[in-house]
């Protein structure tokens, strides 16, 4: 498969095998990661302010009810531990720069709040002054929903602190004092919330997916499976742009079917369409870098660009579309000119002199194209960019 087709695929291809380990192939993985981590920033930051409102609304509740080495312990954790922890969490989010790590930065302090919080729960139970459990399950639905955690890294965050809890509390507690219906609902809690943050894992991912495939929907031309004319012209723009930028020649060649209307005329639109897609698959097959690439710019005519060829590759080029053609042997009897179909190009090649040369590339293009029908078609006349009145050489 060709680096274009590759691409306007992936995502329908993505789609089709799906992702139950929620995991698509590379590159797509590393795309999805890159979208989630900027779509999740302004929902985590979000989720850090509504958490220290809470966290500091809890603070005088909590305070009433505790004294002496729980009260302690308890303005310990808060003041050193968490409220730093979603401060620097809060400070991250504005770090561009660290965006991508951020579900990882997340993960830490969240299993280290959930941790710390646990400890504080057992330990002040153990004092005698307890404190409800449901805060940890508050933290566990955080690490689950807000804290923008892909759900595997949400799912081990509360499973450390569910374990966490459990662990201290068999270790802290008498036996008079552990409440085995709070692991139960810990439990529960854990098990509703991974099953949730599971489909919702899952429908962001197709939601990504079908948008992609919708993307590029619009950009392929729906006979050939080429790039459309929107996309010929984006792409070239984008490729005149960066070749200015880094001085690196660019090579447009733009292919018409000689003679395509006496075919349709002589075999009907149905073979002239299968033709139209067989001459798409010859010139895609022409496209072996990764930033080549091959369209339709509409009925019979095509365009094929090559990033960074050299000069000397350029002929070879020219000369491999034409034989991708010609080993074709489609017949076309009322040619008027061959007995198989062929096809007239005008090429051209070289350094864009400004990022805004699209149109003049094409343009140029046309009108090597019109030499080679005026001259006898069969033949792809190659221009130098900017020198429109030499021509480099003929390729028959
Ligand atoms: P020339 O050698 O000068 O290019 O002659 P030509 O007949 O190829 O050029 P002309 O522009 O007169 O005809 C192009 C034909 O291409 C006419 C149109 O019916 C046909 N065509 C355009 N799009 C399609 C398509 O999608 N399917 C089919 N089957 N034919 C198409
Ligand atoms: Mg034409
Ligand atoms: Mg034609």
């Amino acid at each position: 498969m060709h680096g274009f087709e590759e691409e306007l695929q992936s995502y329908n291809r993505q789609l089709k095998h799906g992702f139950s380990q929620l995991r698509f192939s590379e590159p797509l993985e590393r795309e999805f990661r890159t979208f989630f981590a900027r779509h999740n920033v302004v929902r985590q930051r979000g989720a850090i302010i509504v958490g220290i409102i809470l966290l500091l609304a809890l603070l005088p509740l909590d305070m009433r009810y505790l004294q002496d080495d729980a009260l302690k312990y308890y303005l310990f954790s808060r003041i050193w531990i968490t409220i730093p922890l979603l401060v620097l969490a809060l400070v991250l989010t504005f770090r561009q720069a660290l965006r991508r790590y951020f579900s990882l930065f997340s993960l830490i302090i969240i299993t280290i709040i959930g941790i710390t919080t646990s400890g504080v729960v057992v330990y002040c139970n153990r004092l005698g002054q307890p404190l409800p459990y449901e805060g940890i399950m508050l933290i566990v639905m955080v690490a689950f929903f807000l804290g923008g955690l892909y759900f595997r890294q949400a799912l081990f965050c509360a499973i450390a602190i569910a374990v966490s809890y459990a662990v201290l509390s068999e270790a802290l507690l008498p036996r008079a004092l552990i409440n085995y219906h709070n692991y139960f609902f810990l439990c529960a809690t854990l098990l509703v919330g991974a099953v949730s943050a599971y489909t919702l894992e899952y429908q962001i991912r197709i939601g990504f997916l079908q948008r992609g495939a919708l993307r590029n929907l619009a950009k392929t031309d729906p006979l050939t499976g080429l790039y459309n004319r929107g996309a010929i012209n984006q792409k070239l723009n984008h490729l005149v742009y960066y070749a200015f930028r880094e001085k690196k020649p660019i090579t447009l060649l733009l292919i018409d079917v000689d003679h395509f209307k006496n075919f349709n005329d002589f075999y009907g639109h149905l073979q002239g369409d299968h033709c139209l897609q067989r001459v798409a698959e010859a010139l895609s097959a022409c496209c072996k870098r990764p930033l080549d690439f091959a369209g339709r710019y509409g009925g019979e005519e095509f365009v094929v660009m090559w990033f960074d060829a050299q000069p000397t590759e350029v002929e070879a080029f020219a000369r491999r579309v034409k034989e991708a053609i010609e080993q074709m042997a489609i017949r076309h009897d009322a040619s008027g000119t061959h007995t198989h179909v062929t096809v007239s190009g005008g090429m051209v090649t070289g350094i864009p002199a400004s990022q805004l040369q699209s149109d003049k590339i094409l343009h140029q293009a046309d009108q090597c194209l019109y030499r080679a029908k005026d001259s006898g078609r069969n033949r792809i006349v190659i221009q130098d960019l900017g020198s429109e009145h030499d021509v480099i050489s003929i390729i028959k």
